[in-house]
């Protein structure tokens, strides 16, 4: 009871704090701030695409090969993610995937995925994966923490034939600053991705005090999917490093680095070693409660130092994307783009980004 009342709280907070307030420039205002403008890719067979799908949800191409991040379309409102408060806190709405506004939002190409990434098990992060598993991306596996797993094992289709379409990827496995981590490669061997062992910003933080929504972990697998917001457990949260791999040498020829949630410095940062080896093309980060952490991210972008960021989960995801897009009540804009400025090199471009825009880049050989 003292819990649910702690979280009724802060989101009432989170609301009472943040007026709504429409975007009406979210991008950049210089052209092509990020990759290479339609038709100036070079050979435009062999370039990446990185489409923003909304909340962390990213599409990315290369030659017909495709890899999905956390995709999220169904976007419950604020009150049905909160406890009712005409039941005096005790009970918490049922909410599932909005399979509608799936088939509305998800590019056919994301049919062809072959691995599914979910840096945490938040609703807003795998509610939807198992609609898109089981009925799009039929070919895929889904990789996460091992409470993503249990989670998703709930779900019949994915339990079936030993869960093998879910890996669960232990933190044993992760890597950070000190330790590599273990590569995991996609079926069709076109990416290869790095868990890095990560951390979840507050989802409310004031006076000293910090309340994050649907914290802990599971042991043990689900019977059922879960239906409430606060089912949706936290769980052990990553970041990733993607490798976009040459075919059919299986050479890296470009690297993303993704996060769905803002770390604490260090956590979230890839190893040394592994930077040393190829340099980040493109940071994917994510706007959303990062104020609530100091030097959040650029002492993250002073690490990386990649030549493009797409900042994502910066939208308000309690209404469809299908009407005027919001910023976020979590999303502390202007802290977020100092942060920027003062870590990213001169020539780094970043871009805030609707939903559904899909960015080109060229492959690199940076060393
Ligand atoms: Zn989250």
């Amino acid at each position: 009871m003292r819990g649910i009342n702690c979280s009724v709280i802060a989101l009432l907070l989170v609301v009472g704090c943040f007026p709504p307030t429409t975007i009406d420039n979210q991008l950049e205002s210089r052209p092509h701030a990020v990759g290479c403008a339609p038709g100036a890719c070079g050979d435009s067979e062999r370039a990446i695409t990185i489409t923003y799908l909304g909340v962390s949800g990213l599409l990315i191409e290369h030659q017909g090969h495709v890899l999905l991040t956390a995709p999220f379309f169904s976007t419950p409102s604020l009150s049905m993610v909160s406890p009712r408060l005409s039941r005096l806190f005790r009970s918490w709405p049922r909410i599932s995937a909005d399979t509608g506004a799936i088939e509305k939002l998800l590019p056919h190409s994301a049919d062809r995925a072959t691995a599914i990434l979910v840096g945490h098990g938040h609703y807003d992060h795998l509610m939807d994966v198992p609609y898109i598993a089981t009925m799009r991306a039929t070919s895929s596996k889904v990789y996460g923490g091992p409470s993503v797993r249990h989670m998703l094992m709930g779900d019949s289709a994915l339990r079936a034939n030993g869960g093998q379409r879910v890996v669960a990827i232990s933190e044993a496995a992760a890597g950070s600053r000190e330790w590599p981590g273990v590569w995991y490669y996609s079926s069709d061997s076109a990416y290869r991705f790095m868990a890095l062992t990560a951390g979840h910003a507050p989802t409310f933080r004031a006076w000293k005090q910090s309340y994050t929504f649907a914290a802990g972990t599971l042991q043990v697998d689900l019977d059922s999917l879960p239906h409430t917001a606060a089912g949706w457990k936290l769980g052990e949260p990553y970041a990733f490093l993607i490798d976009v791999l040459s075919d059919p040498a299986g050479e890296p020829v470009f690297r993303i680095y993704f996060q769905d949630a803002p770390s604490e410095p260090p956590f979230g940062f890839p190893p040394s070693d592994v930077l040393a080896e190829r340099a980040v093309d493109v940071a994917v980060l994510c706007a959303a409660t990062s104020s609530n952490f100091s030097a959040t991210p650029d002492s993250l972008l002073v690490v990386l130092r990649p030549a493009y960021v797409i900042v994502t989960h910066w939208e308000d995801f309690f209404r469809s994307q299908t009407r005027p897009i919001q910023l976020n009540r979590a999303t502390a804009l202007g802290a977020f783009r100092q942060s920027l400025r003062r870590a990213l090199p001169g020539s780094s471009g970043w871009v805030m980004p609707l939903p559904q825009t899909t960015f080109r880049f060229r492959e690199t050989g940076r060393e």
